[in-house]
């Protein structure tokens, strides 16, 4: 997984767009569903009278409330305090056995959500904005905003953008295609208020999002590694071999791609009596006892840092990144292969390299950067960056 890096000013203007966007559309969709009063409207109907009462209950009673209270829905990145709030009013319906009376309600409701956040025309772009008619936002222009080309769940591929010809748009085609899907990192189905929240959006891969992912990540506690908060290095590649001697002497065929999870099983071993304690501490709520070991900062970390492995190995059982990566063996033997031949001698040994090539190269550094290109490249523009720059770092560090 890598991190999206977005610049702050980037996501200011995503916001003000995504805030337009929700303002003027999907404000209008939520009161029209809400005010039925004297309207033969659809949402009259009793199956929706519930489901209408709980919708206040979440919203608010006025319309002022309603909608500030669901444009925070759409662009705050508290996601799991959303989620908190849903789960206050909605939890009930999540259970297993549900009346008839609950069953109709549960109905009406996601009617109402998938109705009011209309994820399907922001998907495909459909809605224009009254207000101006220039500004036009959808999940292609948050995309292109974000600007960042390969997949961050596999970086492997680009996900690009297209602008249709004159021509095209003449007869009335869409303006812009992209070949990006957006996930949502909390599925829609099971939390509908972040359908179209911008930080729930993550730019990826058709192959990550629905060959991979699918359906198969119900509720929280399964989810991945998150690209606009976790670290990139939360995964890493490496090659299953210690020492140099072994890195440069294994074949081609003999190559295979490890991913890693960091922290590192120091982590887990180094305190028994921190993990203990901190387990006491979330069972039993046991306040003051895991200050003998150590302080909140600590015990803080531990828990995140273990929430990071958890959502690590999702995400390479959900991807099956190391699965897939297998078929790069080539790649990290010829980078093993230029290290051996060129990489990294002495100054003497460079020198000598110079005089040899001369004319090709005018210093060593110029023969680096050309041999190992990769190095300093973004992953989020570069495919196969990072399993190009961890295999180096793994060979140049035990070398
Ligand atoms: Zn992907």
């Amino acid at each position: 997984m890598i991190k999206i890096s977005v610049a702050e000013e980037i996501w200011s203007e995503i916001i003000i767009c995504h805030t337009e966007y929700v303002k003027t559309i999907v404000n209008n969709r939520l009161e029209k569903v809400v005010d039925v009063q004297g309207l033969k409207s659809k949402w009259e109907q009793s199956k929706y009278v519930n489901a209408i009462e709980l919708i206040k209950k979440l919203f608010g009673d006025e319309k002022e409330k309603r909608n500030l209270n669901l444009t925070k829905f759409c662009i705050s990145e508290d996601l799991e305090g959303i989620i908190e709030e849903f789960d206050r009013i909605y939890k009930g319906f999540y259970k297993e056995n549900i009346t008839e009376d609950e069953k109709i309600t549960l109905e009406g409701t996601k009617e109402i959500f998938k109705y009011v956040m209309g994820y399907e025309s922001f998907n495909e772009g459909t809605n224009k904005l009254k207000s101006s008619d220039n500004f036009r936002w959808s999940r292609h222009d948050f995309i292109n905003k974000l600007n960042i080309k390969v997949c961050p769940y596999c970086n492997r591929n680009y996900i690009t953008s297209y602008i249709s010809s004159k021509e095209d748009i003449l007869i009335g085609k869409q303006r812009k295609k992209t070949t990006a899907d957006a996930d949502h990192y909390y599925c829609k189905d099971s939390y509908p208020i972040l359908a179209i929240n911008i930080y729930n959006l993550i730019p990826s891969c058709g192959v990550c999002n629905s060959k991979m992912k699918g359906n198969k990540v119900k509720d929280k506690a399964g989810c991945h590694l998150y690209p606009y908060k976790d670290d990139s290095d939360a995964l890493y590649f490496s090659t299953p071999f210690n020492d140099i001697g072994e890195l440069y002497n294994f074949k081609e065929t003999e190559i295979k791609i490890g991913l890693n999870i960091k922290p590192n099983n120091n982590f887990n071993t180094k305190n028994k009596i921190i993990k203990w304690v901190a387990q006491s501490r979330e069972i039993f709520k046991v306040k003051g006892v895991y200050k003998i070991h150590m302080n909140v900062k600590q015990y803080n970390n531990y828990i995140e840092k273990n929430k990071i492995i958890k959502r690590a190995l999702q995400s390479k059982k959900i991807f099956k990144l190391e699965e897939v990566y297998q078929i790069h063996n080539d790649i990290v033997f010829d980078i093993k292969e230029k290290i051996k031949n060129y990489g990294h001698g002495d100054e003497k040994y460079k020198k000598e390299f110079i005089e040899n090539y001369k004319g090709l190269f005018s210093s060593y550094e110029e023969f680096e950067n050309y041999s190992f290109d990769f190095l300093g490249k973004d992953p989020n523009k570069n495919p196969l960056a990072k399993l190009k720059q961890d295999i180096y770092k793994q060979i140049i560090e035990s070398n």
